[in-house]
């Protein structure tokens, strides 16, 4: 079979999946990973980073261009189809010399306009498809504009990767996964598959499972997951990634919702739905967790300043607000008014605590 004609039935498996490690670091590295997971015949495409965007410098940047013919040879071995990310003209050039089947636009390229544009501009003409990476910060239109550059230059296959977003702080994940906007993003673009990077959403391997479940209940289209011969002494991302063993068991193990008509077809829409607004819940609950610590977080300051817990003024603000953005968006002024009485108790409760020392 044609290259040509692997990548596009590759495109087509759902789910679909990518895997290899986060970086190339040798040749004999990524031609055993890849045989490793062509073996377990549950891949579709094989990653690996040749240029890695670092936060900070003094990281391993990865091993540039000299690692693409490395990827031929793994593509050659194996038959597995190519993607690899790029970041700049000349990446996409150099990929696209070495016959890289697919891009990938990542996070901390998605965030920036000038280098989305800078990589549309260099696809021009191309019939690469090109997936791309939401942006590092939890901002919607920008993984919009992202993708609207990356059509107008005339890519027509387009993917979206849900890597997560950066937050401030200690949290169970590298990047919070916050779902619903990866839902928002699929029902704006239900025609481009999503698929769901595990791997840099948990950042460690204890919850990978889970979270690639989720996704997969979420009707996600696949997954990419980064995996090496030996995790733990990856030159890069090594708490997150797996062996292909290990990835084939996960693979396994996930439940897929199973695709069939009529009354089932019904009930499976249904229970889709009802995953979606689970985990909204579970999230607006963290989020309500987390105002409390706040709210606490200003008893302390107030019991410290010798000041009201309540601030008539301060609230009747950010009732006003919440109503009539809540009218924007479909929500009664009735229903706005009851909840946010409700927080409000429970917050001066909490700070009441705080100042009478019973926390
Ligand atoms: C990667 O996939 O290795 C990577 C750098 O990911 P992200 O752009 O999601 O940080
Ligand atoms: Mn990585």
């Amino acid at each position: 079979m044609l290259v040509e004609e692997k990548v596009q039935n590759a495109w087509k498996q759902r789910p679909f999946i990518i895997s290899g490690p986060c970086s190339a670091e040798t040749e004999e590295q990524v031609m055993q990973t890849a045989i490793q997971l062509k073996n377990t015949g549950k891949v579709h495409a094989l990653r690996a980073g040749i240029w890695k965007p670092r936060t900070r410098p003094g990281s391993f940047e990865g091993v540039g261009t000299k690692g693409l013919p490395w990827l031929q040879q793994a593509r050659k071995e194996t038959g597995l189809p190519l993607a690899v990310e790029v970041a700049t003209a000349k990446q996409v050039e150099d990929a696209l010399h070495f016959g890289i089947d697919i891009l990938w636009i990542g996070a901390r390229t998605t965030v920036n306009p000038f280098s989305v544009q800078e990589v549309a501009d260099a696809l021009r003409g191309c019939k690469v498809p090109v997936l791309i990476k939401n942006p590092i910060n939890p901002d919607l239109e920008l993984w919009v504009g992202a993708v609207e550059r990356v059509a107008k230059a005339g890519i027509e296959q387009i993917g979206l990767i849900h890597r997560g977003f950066s937050n401030y702080g200690n949290t169970d994940f590298r990047n919070a996964p916050m779902w619903h906007l990866a839902i928002e993003m699929k029902r704006r673009h239900a025609d481009k598959p999503m698929i769901c990077d595990p791997s840099h959403i948990c950042g460690r391997r204890d919850i990978l499972q889970d979270v690639a479940q989720k996704s997969i209940d979420l009707d996600f289209d696949g997954l990419i997951i980064e995996s090496h011969i030996d995790p733990d002494n990856a030159w890069s991302d090594a708490k997150q990634q797996i062996t292909p063993t290990v990835l084939a068991s996960m693979i396994d193990a996930l439940q897929w919702r199973s695709e069939t008509s009529n009354q089932a077809e019904f009930l499976n829409a249904l229970s889709k739905l009802r995953e979606q607004i689970n985990h909204i819940d579970d999230e607006l609950l963290q989020l309500l967790g987390q105002r409390m610590k706040i709210a606490e977080q200003i008893g302390n300051y107030k019991k410290e300043n010798n000041i009201t817990i309540l601030q008539t003024n301060r609230w009747n603000e950010i009732l006003q607000k919440a109503v009539s953005k809540g009218e924007k968006l479909n929500l009664t002024k009735e229903f706005i008014t009851r909840y946010f009485d409700a927080v409000h108790m429970e917050s001066i409760n909490r700070q009441n605590k705080v100042m009478n020392n019973q926390l």
